[in-house]
């Protein structure tokens, strides 16, 4: 039973300009909570809510929290499939429900003196996640490739999806500068027509990208098959699939390789196990992406990315791309690209710099 949450804004700017092809932003706007157990056991929790890719605004997540505060503060922190059985019975709002399956999850791994990845599967000790570049001129995007080479990444996610010929020439002006050792994955976000995807992709295996996500858009499968039948490198659905339905759609449809699960799309954990399922199942492995959470959410993505054989490629960075950590200690550590959580109980955050959030109300 929960006696109390407390709902927080937080806004932390961007250490430069994040454009991709869906726009830009300057800084990621987020809500946080927190609740409190009768035993006065804390779960925190996070909801990073995208407008371009969920049609949610961070009004929308507020009135939410507080509504489905109500519906599930009487069930226990372990009924988490009731949990996600009450929020599923209300339309949208799905980074607001992610946001209180980690708190409920945070909860119930203290209760049990365990970390989340542990109670998930336990499968693995770290991931190795890459570090995402926005749309920028080539050079420009070149020369930030070769910082984060410099700081230790190893694998680089590099957002296209404006133009396709200078799409080519930014793969091209980064190979050209960092060489072949480092990985790099690709992200259209939509941004090509179903001939231009096929045209651009074709152009960019030679220059080894390992993967190419949601080339067009998101509700075009059938535009989607005809990519990945047509092309030479594995295709991602991201903004294609946010629920389990979805997820059967586009493997129904054989139009991708791998299928991108993020807490936000996916209403939290429990709805990304059921889309892991169905996934591994259908022999589709899966990517874990954020949206722009800090690290509180993020660490939640380790958790999961950890616990799960059929994860096995990793875009857990919006926090890396945050000018200030609100996490003091504790949560997912990030060292040169490799990413960890340990065997601290639930979420495992211990201290929060709670100066930086703003309470906004709270909900008894
Ligand atoms: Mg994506």
């Amino acid at each position: 039973m929960i006696k109390r949450m407390d709902m927080f804004f937080l806004e932390i700017p961007l250490y430069e300009p994040f454009t991709i092809s869906l726009g830009t932003s300057i800084k990621s706007t987020n809500i946080v909570i927190r609740l409190v157990s009768k035993e006065g056991i804390e779960g925190w929790g996070e909801a990073s809510p995208s407008y371009s890719v969920l049609g949610e605004t961070i009004e929308a997540v507020k009135e939410s929290l507080g509504n489905f505060y109500r519906k599930v503060r009487d069930l226990e922190v372990d009924e988490i499939e009731k949990l996600y059985d009450v929020l599923m019975k209300y339309p949208g709002s799905p980074s607001a429900k992610a946001a209180l399956d980690m708190a409920f999850f945070d909860l119930f791994g203290k209760m049990v003196s365990k970390p989340i990845f542990k109670l998930l599967g336990g499968y693995r000790e770290h991931i190795e996640t890459d570090i995402t570049i926005g749309i920028m001129e080539p050079e420009e995007q070149a020369k930030r490739a070769l910082r984060f080479i410099n700081q230790g990444f190893r694998i680089l996610k590099i957002k296209l999806g404006l133009d396709p010929e200078k799409d080519i020439e930014r793969i091209k002006a980064i190979r050209e500068t960092i060489g072949y050792e480092p990985v790099i994955r690709v992200d259209a976000n939509q941004g090509w027509s179903v001939e231009q995807a096929i045209y651009v992709i074709n152009k960019l295996a030679e220059f080894e990208v390992e993967l190419i996500e949601q080339p067009v858009k998101w509700d075009d499968i059938r535009g989607l098959k005809k990519v990945h039948d047509e092309s030479s490198l594995p295709i991602v659905a991201d903004e294609s699939v946010k629920t389990p339905a979805d997820a059967i759609n586009v493997i129904e449809a054989d139009a991708v390789d791998i299928i991108n699960i993020k807490l936000m799309k996916s209403r939290g954990i429990w709805g990304a196990l059921k889309i892991i399922a169905i996934s591994e199942a259908a022999g589709v492995k899966n990517m874990i992406g954020c949206m722009g959470e800090s690290r509180i959410g993020i660490t939640a993505g380790v958790h999961i990315a950890q616990a799960l054989k059929n994860i096995v490629i990793y875009d857990l960075d919006s926090d890396l791309l945050l000018k200030e950590d609100i996490v003091s200690k504790g949560g997912a550590s990030i060292d040169k690209g490799v990413r960890k959580v340990g065997d601290t109980p639930g979420l495992g955050i211990q201290s929060l710099k709670e100066d930086m959030l703003q309470l906004v109300t709270t909900f008894k």
